[in-house]
């Protein structure tokens, strides 16, 4: 499929490109040429594929932020094979993403984590995912850990992880898979950064700056120390009541935000509409590697244990 747009069109999409991935039109020029060069056949490849996940990575990346998605699958990658998108099914879906895989480079996006003790819990083609997930691997130029399963296991290795629920980086490393990698956790992820580390990849031929394997960019900083209500912890004023407090800081009803690194106060969900801690709900750690914790997702200030609250109340003590 392809959409025709006229300059102006192409040009204000690279203006959002420019802004997604580098965070200013600067570069707005540098990523026209760029695309320009790129004829279909030229455009990456792209394959999805899904283990231990509810799906809700993919469609939150088709709600799209400041980035949309109908634009990045026509116009800055070639998706081939996607679980949810794709017509094929069967064993016609197999022929494809052997036929994707075999024909060149592809880029490979995993959501979900692999079973690696109840294989059988994920079958794919009526073999276990553990068994075949490698051999796609080792054929792909990279892969992106999409969402928070695949990054660090999520909620499918939590409680008591019946499965032996594992994250991409722990399954490349006991089957031997040496490909470049990055991750890009959330539960589910947000829009702009899987679209944004693609196009990043695509437009520049090389991975983005990284911290703990994650796209700086995004995941640089605290969400605390970027947060609307920070002017309030400092003040401590803390919310109560819900219903009467709606600009107070939440740090007291278990937010999160002194210890998750991520950019979500100003890159923010829906088309820029909202982010968690606006709408009056504490920050649950969602790209945390520790999600969903060992403690209610919501905690009060009784739960002090918990380790995340634990670097918390430090902060608190200073
Ligand atoms: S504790 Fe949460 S609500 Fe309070 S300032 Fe930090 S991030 Fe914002
Ligand atoms: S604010 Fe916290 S819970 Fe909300 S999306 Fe960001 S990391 Fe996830």
């Amino acid at each position: 499929m392809s959409i025709q747009m006229n300059r102006r069109e192409f040009l204000k999409r690279c203006r959002y490109v420019s802004v997604l991935v580098f965070g200013s039109t600067i570069f707005t020029n540098e990523i026209a040429e760029g695309f320009t060069k790129l004829s279909e056949a030229e455009r990456p490849q792209v394959i999805f594929i899904q283990s231990q996940c509810c799906t809700g990575c993919s469609i939150s990346a088709t709600y799209g932020n400041e980035s949309d998605f109908i634009d990045f699958v026509t116009n800055i990658i070639r998706l081939q094979v996607h679980p949810n998108i794709s017509f094929a099914q069967g064993v016609d879906y197999m022929s494809l993403i052997n036929e994707v895989a075999d024909s060149g480079p592809f880029y490979l996006v995993c959501e979900g984590s692999i079973p690696a003790v109840m294989k059988e819990a994920c079958v794919f083609n009526e073999e276990p995912m553990y068994d075949y997930m490698h051999k796609l691997m080792n054929k792909a130029a990279a892969i992106i850990s999409s969402g928070t399963c695949a990054c660090y296991g999520g909620i499918p290795a939590s409680n008591q992880n019946v499965t032996g629920a594992i994250a991409i980086d722990e399954y490349m490393k006991r089957t031997g898979v040496k490909k470049p990698m990055i991750k890009i956790p959330g539960c589910p992820i947000q829009p702009d950064r899987l679209m944004g580390t693609v196009a990043y990849i695509v437009a520049t031929g090389k991975l983005p700056e990284l911290v703990d394997g994650k796209p700086k960019r995004y995941f640089g900083e605290l969400i605390h120390d970027q947060c609307g209500r920070y002017q309030a912890f400092n003040q401590g004023h803390y919310t109560k009541d819900y219903a009467k407090d709606k600009l107070k800081c939440l740090l007291k009803n278990g937010c999160r935000g002194p210890v998750v690194h991520s950019d979500c106060p100003t890159r923010r969900w829906n088309g820029k509409v909202n982010v968690c801690i606006e709408s009056n709900t504490p920050c649950i750690g969602c790209i945390h590697d520790d999600f969903p914790f060992n403690s209610p997702l919501y905690l009060s200030e009784a739960s002090f244990d918990d380790i995340s609250w634990s670097e918390m109340k430090k902060k608190m003590e200073k």
